[in-house]
């Protein structure tokens, strides 16, 4: 241990006993610090000045813990694919500990490839630079895109070889997030009949996630609603941005709803709403479109293990659980809503059903128009922001038109949206109110997002030669993903079509 910036307050140790197993890193032998992410850093107060390169190299390598750390190995469950897995657990993760952040926000301190803990199964604890390195791009990228996520602190080279088919080297993600509860959390101790553990899990992340639901009259009914809400949220950002998650188990769903685990993820280029990229998903489980149905598969299954707190009379339970995770179809589709009217540089809600209807129905066919031609989803929006610069047209010529190649159909969209618009100015919208609503567009669509060809560029020169500046590069670039940039212009690129068909990810090794 040595003195460190770390102020450690570790709620879940100190009030969850019985829920993880106190358990050390293991240390690498050749410790080397190859990403620090000095915003965040700030942003959880810590003060690393006075470390050097060496000790930084030797805390993110999980060799000399900070100060006040008490490493401890989670248990879970799970629902993989579908099939549960009474016990997960973190096999190869490690919570260091709690901080509160510069707004008073109590953060995980959590490592990830430090070494196989009694929940590591057959596993060998360790992780492989390539992935943790992803795990960063995917992190900083999302939160870029203003997308609650777990982020990445620092990434240590251990400077030990890991075994995944062909040797690769070791690497340990330091992982920040709001916590690591999961759904799977409460299924681990579901499945044990352990009621009055679910209730305590409950009770701790009611006052850790939604304080403002305790006390109330039906705190655990309130809490089911409150998570299925920040859930449809989060997954109308994903939509919003072409984010396939890839594997969206049950215990990689956060009860805080920050997007967690970035294992097989990809963002979709060419619109289809069918796109599956992880190599283990064979029959398109978690494809793009499938994402919101999935997500409410998965509350279902925490509904399922808080029905003994929500009545005496187990029928009443079901039909208030039942209840509360119907209510996602309506909160997704008020958030997808919104997210579609930002895309769309719309404003005004509208007033009433019908103008709801009527959106959704300009998103839907706006959609379809991407789909039928197979448009690169990103572009297509960001295009579609320079023609309402252009006052609401896109000429045969401009980017829009040569991406969606039916250009009747693209007119006939193109005049339905400009009148939705111009209503919203009351009449004929003056140059600057264009002016002004696609400034308000291009913060809304992204230019930048992590590209696959340009991820697997990255984390190739990482892992195959020991090369971090494409890494840096692109991580830069996805630091900024609403700003128009020379030097950036090389990361807007979708990659040539024979990349993206024969495109797969695989589980984060
Ligand atoms: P994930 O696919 O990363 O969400 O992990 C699912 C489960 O497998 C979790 O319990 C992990 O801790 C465990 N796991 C994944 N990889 C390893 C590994 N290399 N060693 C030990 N456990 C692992
Ligand atoms: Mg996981």
């Amino acid at each position: 241990m040595f003195k460190s910036g770390f102020t450690f307050d570790n709620s879940y140790a100190r009030d969850l006993s019985g829920f993880y197993v106190p358990w050390q890193p293991q240390p690498a032998p050749a410790p080397r610090l190859l990403f620090l992410n000095a915003a965040l850093a700030e942003e959880l107060g810590l003060d690393l000045a006075s470390l050097d390169a060496g000790q930084l190299a030797d805390l993110f390598a999980g060799n000399a813990l900070p100060d006040g750390a008490e490493p401890i190995a989670q248990a879970y469950a799970g629902h993989q694919f579908g099939g549960f897995s009474p016990q997960l657990g973190d096999g190869r993760a490690l919570l260091i500990g709690e901080v509160l952040d510069r707004h008073g926000a109590r953060r995980d301190i959590a490592f990830k490839g430090s070494g196989p803990t009694p929940f590591a199964r057959r596993g060998d604890g360790k992780a492989a630079l390539g992935p943790m390195l992803r795990e960063v791009l995917i992190g900083e990228a999302m939160h870029a895109l203003g997308i609650p996520t777990t982020r990445a602190l620092a990434v240590a080279g251990t400077g030990e070889a890991v075994a995944r088919g062909a040797p690769l080297p070791g690497a340990v993600l330091t992982r920040v997030a709001a916590s690591h509860l999961r759904v799977g959390t409460f299924q681990f101790f579901a499945a044990r009949g352990d009621h009055d553990r679910v209730r305590q899990l409950a009770d701790y992340a009611i006052a850790r996630h939604y304080p403002d639901l305790a006390g109330g009259t039906a705190p655990y009914l309130d809490f089911l609603r409150a998570v299925v809400r920040r859930q449809a949220e989060l997954v109308a950002c994903w939509m919003g941005v072409g984010f396939i998650h890839g594997v969206m188990n049950t215990d990689n769903m956060s009860i805080p709803g920050e997007t967690i685990d970035y294992g097989p993820c990809a963002f979709m280029e060419a619109y289809d709403p069918g796109t599956v990229f992880s190599s283990i998903d064979e029959y398109g489980r978690y494809a793009y479109a499938n994402q919101p149905a999935i997500a409410q598969w998965n509350l279902a299954r925490l509904a399922e293990t808080l029905v003994p707190l929500l009545a005496e009379d187990s029928g009443e339970a079901v039909a208030l659980a039942t209840g509360a995770v119907d209510g996602f179809v309506a909160d997704y589709q008020a958030c997808w809503l919104a997210t579609m009217r930002a895309k769309l540089g719309l404003i005004a809600a509208g007033s009433g059903a019908e103008d709801d209807e009527a959106d959704v129905a300009l998103a839907a066919d706006w959609l379809a128009l991407l789909q039928a031609a197979r448009a690169d989803f990103t572009l297509a929006w960001r295009h579609l922001a320079d023609a309402a610069g252009a006052g609401g047209v896109a000429a045969g010529g401009t980017a829009l038109a040569a991406l969606l190649p039916d250009q009747p159909a693209l007119a006939a969209w193109l005049a339905r949206w400009r009148a939705r618009c111009a209503a919203e100015e009351g009449g004929d919208a003056p140059a600057a109110a264009w002016a002004a609503r696609a400034a308000r567009m291009r913060r809304a669509n992204p230019l930048i997002i992590p590209r696959n060809h340009r991820v697997e560029e990255a984390l190739a020169a990482a892992s195959d030669r020991g090369d971090l500046a494409p890494f840096e590069a692109l991580l830069a670039a996805l630091r900024r993903p609403y700003d128009e940039r020379p030097e950036d212009a090389c990361y807007a690129e979708p990659a040539a079509a024979g990349f993206t068909a024969s495109y797969q990810t695989f589980c984060g090794t």
